[in-house]
């Protein structure tokens, strides 16, 4: 049985007393959520502060990046160990936006996912296809080529921590969302290849959200498909009350 998991990407929205203040008001609208696994992901520079807001709650933190070597000289990267020291739990890898404006690749993905993995924390591994790629029907080569690669090595007993998010870029902050049909085609295929990579039980167990212009009121129909387990939210978790909404529109 896979528990729902709803997850916020603040992106590069927030400073530090704006995320404390969104925080606090989850920490209140969410408290009586158990049944759905939430996250929110701030950027870096709120995560310690945001921890601590969290901390007795039942909301999670999580980072929106990560750097795969262990400490040293990379001006400006974060490292898993911060991460974690931070209060991370889960960590968003190879966003959409990571590998169109950051040069973001399956081989970087794939190290960051073993290098998060390694220290214990959670990756939400992001996959999808542009526009021009659906337009030209290869979405499923697309979405192939991220699954293959980006998990190339991961063993069997790590893969149950990783949380795959299907986001199409043509949905992405465009109000756009894949229908629920269209996301159920693509994420039974995603579990297909999973159990072509390990074996059916574990495919069956791994959580895949869908991400790509969620709202509350399209957030049901979504979880309701069968290979649907929740949701990366962008705009939408920006507002208290939108967040709240949709977690609480899965219960
Ligand atoms: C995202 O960036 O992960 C995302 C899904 O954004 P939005 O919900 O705004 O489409």
């Amino acid at each position: 049985m896979r528990k729902i998991i709803i997850a916020g990407n603040w992106k590069m929205n927030k400073t530090i007393p704006e995320s404390i203040e969104l925080a606090n008001l989850l920490k209140r609208s969410l408290y009586d959520t158990s049944e759905v696994e939430i996250v929110i992901c701030p950027p870096f520079t709120s995560l310690s502060d945001v921890g601590e807001v969290i901390m007795d709650s039942n909301i999670k933190l999580g980072a929106q990046d990560v750097h795969w070597e262990k400490e040293g000289a990379f001006t400006g990267e974060v490292s898993c160990a911060m991460l974690k020291s931070a209060g991370c739990v889960y960590v968003i890898i190879g966003h959409s936006e990571r590998r169109q404006y950051f040069t973001e690749t399956n081989g970087t993905v794939n190290k960051k996912a073993k290098a998060v993995l390694k220290e214990g924390l959670r990756p939400i591994v992001c996959v999808g296809e542009n526009l021009e790629e659906r337009k030209k029907g290869r979405a499923f080569e697309i979405v192939k080529d991220h699954i293959v690669n980006s998990l190339s090595g991961i063993p069997n007993e790590d893969m149950l921590k990783v949380t795959i998010a299907y986001e199409p870029v043509w949905a992405i902050g465009t109000g756009v969302n894949a229908t629920k049909d269209e996301a159920e085609e693509m994420h039974k295929y995603i579990r297909g290849l999973l159990t072509e990579m390990y074996d059916k039980e574990l495919a069956g167990e791994v959580r895949i959200q869908y991400g790509g212009s969620v709202k509350p009121d399209n957030i049901r129909e979504l979880i309701s498909e069968p290979d649907v387990d929740g949701a990366l939210v962008g705009g939408a978790s920006l507002k208290a009350d939108s967040f709240t909404d949709i977690v609480k529109n899965c219960l």
